[in-house]
């Protein structure tokens, strides 16, 4: 089993695939992007999945893929038929933009993914290109419609909820998500690298939304019945009249640090504590040295150790993680 020094249990591994997207979404990344890194430094999928083996091996029970947009990464499927032949892994999960699942779902669904959180911040098209600064409106219309019809469920959207800028539209999200059997969650946006100097990106916390959403709903907490994982980060809520699900990832203003069971392989095989944790073990080179399963364990193994109790983006005095989201995989 693999513990931080914290006596939190580290099961799950979010795997980015790629620092690569065809978005430029404003909370995610500079409008010109980031400098990439060169292809030879990103981890082959025969390392993601020795990495990912031995992490099984050390009790990790679920991976989800993320990127930059992990469906940019040429041949995905082949990675996830790898990591479904991996004895121990009982959920292999994708957060996605959605637009170019309408070529892709079936693959992966066929190569073993069971199912995707879907990244959907608006549902006007003006207003979609301008928060991703490229417009997949209709791609991603598609890509949703795919992953319904292929059974890539259940269905998640997460949107990340800016002040004046989409949190007018909550409640119509909410409907978009339940008229599809999925739940809808939203993100409080949180400071990273560079994007965060963008005036856009302000923090618009659960009680507010929830304030936002009554009217409309008449919400009440979700039981521990209601198919949230323990340590799932979203605080459930349900519509009592129409059954409609709600999620809130409130990192700003009621953070979930204490129950975090998860830790991060980033595209260049640096093993991360934390999202916002500017700290990290470079397993790559463990791997391109020649070492074997035992290394790679050490590596896990450092890497919980560095882990933090929490985040500090709400301390007098904040920390912030110098690096892009998009270079970490959210
Ligand atoms: S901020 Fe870090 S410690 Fe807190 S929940 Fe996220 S990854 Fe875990």
């Amino acid at each position: 089993m693999l513990t931080d020094n914290h006596n939190r249990i580290i099961s799950y591994l979010r795997v980015s695939v790629t620092d690569r997207c065809n978005f430029r979404c404003v909370y995610c990344m500079p409008a010109d992007g980031i400098e990439l890194s060169p292809k030879s430094h990103l981890l082959t999928f025969e390392e993601i999945a020795r990495v990912a083996g031995v992490g099984a091996s050390l009790g990790l029970l679920k991976i989800r893929l993320t990127g930059g947009e992990p469906t940019v990464r040429r041949d995905l499927p082949q990675l996830v038929r790898m990591l479904s032949a991996i004895p121990g892994i009982r959920e292999i999960a994708m957060t996605t933009n959605a637009s170019r699942l309408q070529e892709l779902a079936q693959p992966l669904k066929d190569a073993g993914l069971h199912r995707v959180n879907i990244s959907l911040d608006t549902l006007r098209r003006e207003r979609a290109r301008d928060i991703a600064r490229r417009d997949f409106f209709d791609a991603v219309q598609h890509g949703i419609e795919a992953a319904i019809r292929v059974g890539l469920t259940p269905l998640k959207f997460n949107a990340v909820v800016m002040r004046g800028v989409n949190d007018d539209e909550l409640p119509d999200l909410v409907r978009f998500a339940h008229g599809r059997g999925a739940a809808m969650r939203f993100i409080e946006y949180m400071p990273m690298g560079a994007a965060r100097f963008d005036g856009r990106n302000q923090t618009v916390t659960q009680s507010e939304m929830l304030e936002r959403l009554r009217p409309h709903f008449d919400l009440e907490r979700a039981t521990s019945g209601s198919g949230n994982a323990e340590n799932d980060p979203a605080r459930g809520w349900v519509c009592r009249r129409s059954g409609a699900r709600v999620g809130f990832i409130t990192s700003m203003s009621e953070h979930f640090c204490d129950t975090c069971n998860r830790m991060r392989l980033t595209a260049e095989g640096e093993l991360r504590p934390c999202l916002h944790q500017n700290a990290g073990v470079d397993v790559r080179g463990v791997l391109r040295d020649g070492g074997d399963d035992c290394d790679i364990a050490a590596a896990f193994r450092q890497a919980a150790s560095l882990k933090w109790a929490g985040h500090r983006l709400t301390d007098v005095i904040p920390l912030f993680s110098v690096r892009e989201m998009v270079s970490i995989g959210g």
